[in-house]
């Protein structure tokens, strides 16, 4: 199949008194990314229906996106299905190296970050709909010159590009929080955790566009970084409700 992102325009819609903002300018493009990949099962939430959840949230919406695989914890029997789950659907496997390492750190040098990479590429090579676009974990290209271009140089070599990101905003953080709240309490009402994740996001859609505007004077194509989580699961419907998709 044709190796690019399929890029998805999500046109950002607040009604809020934010919305001045919206009203003056065009309306900014967003793509989905999903890092790292899980098997876990959560309170009320096993692996196999928080999975189909989220996907059932993309394919509700049709959006496409790329599900960027970080195969520690997923070289197994239920990291496959996952896997299966989204390629079978369309959706693309990119590389988040294979156990995850900072970059950034003077314990991680360029030698084992390539060797990683190279684990990850081998275990997610098999499968269908693999892309070769690499997502930095943290999103730390490395912490010396050295590091920094000799793995741009070695992404070359590999015929890879970077999954560049435009939008970070914290899922995980909520996601974590959430987890917490329903191991306490598998029935706990998840209303103020979904308001916090939408806006949250929303917000950080917000301010980067403005952000890459104010230096490029343009309106760019996003690419939003979220994670394979039960947040997403959960929420991601609404979110995209919140605004107005196009393909
Ligand atoms: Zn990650």
């Amino acid at each position: 199949m044709n190796k690019r992102i399929i890029i998805v325009s999500l046109a950002i819609s607040l009604t809020c008194s934010l919305s001045s903002f919206c009203q003056t300018v065009q309306k900014p493009k967003i793509s989905f990314s999903f890092d790292d990949g899980s098997v876990k099962d959560f309170p009320a939430y096993d692996l196999e229906i928080w999975n189909q959840m989220l996907l059932d949230n993309l394919k509700r919406h049709d959006v496409k996106a790329v599900l960027f695989i970080k195969g520690s914890g997923l070289d197994n029997a239920k990291g496959a299905e996952v896997i299966r789950s989204w390629y079978s659907l369309g959706y693309l496997i990119g590389n988040h190296t294979y156990s995850h390492p900072y970059f950034n750190s003077d314990k991680i040098s360029l030698d084992f970050f390539k060797s990683d990479f190279l684990k990850n590429d081998s275990l997610i090579c098999r499968y269908r709909n693999y892309i070769k676009l690499f997502r930095f974990p943290y999103l730390k290209e490395g912490n010396t010159i050295e590091k920094r271009d000799g793995f741009r140089a070695f992404l070359k070599e590999q015929n890879y590009k970077i999954g560049h990101v435009t939008i970070d905003a914290s899922d995980w953080y909520v996601d974590r929080r959430l987890i917490k709240q329903l191991k306490n309490n598998p029935d706990a009402d998840l209303s103020r955790f979904k308001k916090f994740y939408i806006d949250h996001i929303v917000d950080r859609a917000l301010f980067y566009d403005s952000l890459a505007f104010s230096i490029t004077g343009r309106r760019i194509k996003h690419n939003l970084l979220l994670h394979h989580n039960l947040c997403a699961a959960l929420f991601l419907d609404d979110l995209i409700k919140q605004n107005f998709l196009q393909n």
